[in-house]
């Protein structure tokens, strides 16, 4: 008895001491300068924003680099969409060193400094949690409020993957490398710093970077990352839906929407996203609808064109609210079936994921309008055409046809009435083969008591 108590307490004690050696060897090692002429940077890559930004917290005393995402592309010549600075600056200070910036975040507090239409994301450096401060975390590990100010090496430990903790210093033009990010870059490697179990429980929103920034980018998510991704899927559960949200828009507004998902159906993490989304994808017509839209998508975007999450998200739902619909039309009118079932799947949707009610309102709009397109008789077609979110729902209605669950000749006669002049529409109308409905008529006041009414 005493000796199985003894090996317990021994056994724990190996297992602490185990715990501390690995900590201390996953601390950074100390930072390797990286000079110019080895990274090769292309400066002319760098807003004139984030240089400006770096140089006024230089002049006021402070250190400034440029980190993350925009230090990984630079070394992979691809343009940084955004400029993120880090600096030993506390927010007020930086707040007051640029006339027009603005403090924001509650759950990190930061800086955005405004530069004509670029605004340029500043943040103090960051400590660790396990630091003193006010870091709080849930049962499972996440991180719910973390303000603590750190050293330039705390903010590399806390930053998700070693590629995304690199700093570099527009003056100096060197990179400070704290994790071996530069070596996995070249090396086109996706690596977490630190446990990475540890690091998707404090934060499960790290699985779904991994995943877009390994689509994004063409790199591998090293063996020891991606591993424990599929068994910790369920984690995204107890992500904040408004958060989920903004990385959905990422997720599938990259350019990349079509690796993304087989990225995440390969990863199981689909589950957790848009709950209805595995259902949909387990269906052929239902796959083959959101594979054409998200290539759609790539499109736009890979064009510079624009691309609206209303109408992404109204793909992404269509497939759930058709059954839904299917099923209110036994009991109610085409109509109101359809307004029940775009009102029921948006319901279970947002308990997952909050979409905002602006993009709601236009994917009903947009939902709305698909009956439409099949009359095309009488006034109808006309006034369909006048309709704002008209374009959207004609787009709509094609990735329908192209997708199998429409005749594409509805598509093409939309295509051509569209382009056509008021005679050559007219003269395209198809028959109206809806009985006209009858007016009834009003009952005819009754003789006997006008008579009688009369007669007083
Ligand atoms: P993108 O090119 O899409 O902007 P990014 O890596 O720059 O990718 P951001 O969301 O702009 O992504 O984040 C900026 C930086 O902040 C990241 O590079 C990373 O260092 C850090 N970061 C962002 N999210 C997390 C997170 N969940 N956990 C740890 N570090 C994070
Ligand atoms: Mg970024």
């Amino acid at each position: 008895m005493i000796k199985k108590f003894l090996n317990k307490v021994f056994k724990k004690r190996e297992q602490t001491t185990d715990a501390i050696h690995l900590a201390d060897n996953n601390l950074p090692d100390a930072a390797k300068k990286i000079v110019a002429k080895k990274h090769k940077i292309n400066p002319d890559l760098i807003s004139d924003a984030a240089l400006n930004t770096c140089e006024g917290l230089h002049k006021a005393g402070f250190e400034a680099y440029i980190v993350g995402g925009a230090v990984r592309d630079l070394l992979l010549d691809v343009k940084p969409k955004d400029f993120d600075i880090a600096t030993n600056a506390e927010p007020e200070a930086v707040n007051k060193i640029f006339r027009r910036s603005r403090i924001i975040g509650r759950r990190f507090r930061l800086v955005h400094v405004m530069w004509g239409r670029e605004t340029i994301e500043v943040s103090t450096f960051r400590g660790h949690h396990h630091n003193k401060g006010d870091a709080k975390t849930n049962d499972s590990g996440r991180i719910l409020r973390d303000n603590i100010f750190g050293s330039l090496e705390d903010d590399a430990v806390r930053r998700d993957f070693t590629a995304n903790a690199l700093y570099y210093n527009p003056k100096t033009q060197e990179i400070l490398d704290f994790h071996h990010g530069v070596a996995d870059v070249k090396a086109r490697i996706l690596r977490m710093i630190g446990d990475p179990v540890t690091r998707y429980q404090e934060d499960p929103v790290r699985m779904l970077r991994a995943v877009r920034l390994s689509a994004k980018l063409g790199l591998t998510i090293e063996e020891s990352t991606e591993k424990p991704i599929s068994k910790l899927a369920d984690l995204l559960q107890d992500v904040p839906p408004s958060r989920l949200f903004d990385e959905m828009l990422k997720l599938f507004l990259s350019g990349h929407a079509i690796e993304t998902i087989n990225i995440l159906r390969a990863q199981h993490l689909h589950h957790g996203l848009l709950p209805l989304l595995d259902v949909v994808l387990e269906q052929p017509l239902g796959e083959k609808f959101v594979m054409l839209a998200l290539k759609n998508t790539d499109d736009r975007i890979m064009q510079g064109k624009s691309s609206n999450p209303s109408f992404l998200f109204a793909t992404l739902l269509w497939h759930e609210v058709l059954k839904a619909w299917e099923h209110h039309q036994k009991q109610s009118p085409m109509m109101p079936a359809l307004h029940h079932a775009m009102d029921e799947i948006i319901q279970i949707q947002a308990k997952k994921l909050a979409i905002h009610h602006r993009f709601v309102a236009t994917m009903k709009e947009i939902w709305s309008m698909q009956p439409r397109f099949e009359q095309r008789a009488g006034k109808r077609p006309f006034s369909l055409l006048t309709h704002p979110r008209y374009r959207a729902g004609y787009d709509f209605m094609l990735l329908r046809c192209e997708s199998g669950e429409m005749p594409t000749e509805i598509g093409e006669w939309w295509t051509l009435f569209a382009h056509a002049n008021t005679e050559q529409r007219t003269a395209m109308l198809l028959p109206d083969s809806t009985p006209k409905k009858r007016r009834k008529r009003k009952p005819k006041p009754k003789s006997t008591t006008a008579q009688e009414n009369s007669s007083v």
